[in-house]
């Protein structure tokens, strides 16, 4: 295969090593992440169903129930309390509702997302529509609430004004408000920043051990972007360890292997050798998730 055409190769950069914690995280690819104290659980996005690109390019979607209960049983049935939506774009909130019903868990976001519940059938009292600067408890968790950016070329801009009732065009998924999620636990915070856009200043003075950072279309950017979005985000914060998240093909169902986009839609390896640059020069490990494995988002470094 061309070059232009051909995937970069994931063999070539360090991962998340396998272990558990006082919490535990499990990828599960895009930027859906569980994180769990054995007690509670928070989720990011659950974006499982994952239909095929001629479908979302053409057709309507929808979630798959069946599809999303096979990940919760994977997990061993976690005791989800919140199902947070970095923004709502199909691709973060298509499946979070499902994952909402099926386990109790409030459905957390903004208007849109909410809508998105509703026209699933999530009841109101499930429904928290956050604003910049929310902070929302959940067992030993504690949420809070940035606003941020969306990364450039944003496709689908607006909101979702009236619930939304799958199955539906691809494009109706709005984005909404964009997130950053801070989840603080006795034992550490994790930032998850799904999406590779920033608000300057957004950030300062908020602190974070790991970053789950949304590394979507960063190969396309040029080198001064990644360098702003890694300061805004992973500088400011203090972080000491990143994870790139939102890199794989979601086109391609989870009971295959992950692999990254296609080089045209965007280049993993760019962005990996920026982001190894700026890991080495401020002391940041950097490594690459791997799915349904758990793993100690706060292992320190030297007992990996
Ligand atoms: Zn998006």
């Amino acid at each position: 295969m061309r070059w232009w055409l051909s995937r970069p190769d994931l063999g070539r950069y360090p991962v998340q090593p396998a272990g558990t914690g006082d919490v535990t995280a499990w990828f599960l690819g895009t930027s859906s992440v569980l994180l769990s104290d054995g007690h509670t659980a928070v989720l990011t996005d659950g974006f499982v169903t994952r239909p095929g690109l001629a479908r979302v390019a053409f057709g309507r979607i929808a979630p798959d129930p069946r599809v999303v209960g096979a990940a919760f049983e994977q997990l061993g049935r976690p005791p989800i309390g919140a199902v947070v939506c970095a923004h709502s774009h199909y691709d973060h909130a298509l499946d979070a509702p499902v994952w909402a019903s099926l386990t109790g868990a409030d459905l957390v976001g903004s208007e849109s997302t909410a809508n998105i519940g509703r026209g699933l059938g999530v009841p109101e009292r499930r429904l928290r529509v956050v604003g910049d600067g929310d902070v929302l408890g959940c067992g030993r968790f504690e949420l809070a609430f940035v606003e941020s950016r969306h990364s450039p070329g944003d496709r689908y801009p607006g909101e979702v004004g009236a619930a939304l009732v799958p199955p539906r065009r691809s494009r109706e998924w709005r984005t909404g408000v964009v997130y950053a999620v801070f989840v603080s636990h006795p034992s550490g915070t994790v930032l998850v920043h799904a999406s590779a856009g920033f608000r300057p200043g957004a950030l300062h003075g908020r602190r974070a051990d790991v970053v789950y950072l949304g590394v979507g279309t960063l190969g396309r950017q040029p080198a001064r972007y990644v360098e702003e979005y890694w300061a805004e985000v992973v500088g400011v914060t203090g972080a000491r360890r990143v994870v790139p998240v939102h890199w794989d093909d979601f086109f391609v169902s989870l009971d295959r292997p992950l692999r990254p986009l296609p080089r045209p839609a965007d280049d993993l390896d760019v962005t990996m050798r920026r982001l190894s640059v700026l890991g080495a020069r401020d002391g940041v490990e950097v490594v690459l998730p791997v799915a349904w494995q758990p793993s100690d988002p706060f292992a320190h470094p030297d007992q990996v």
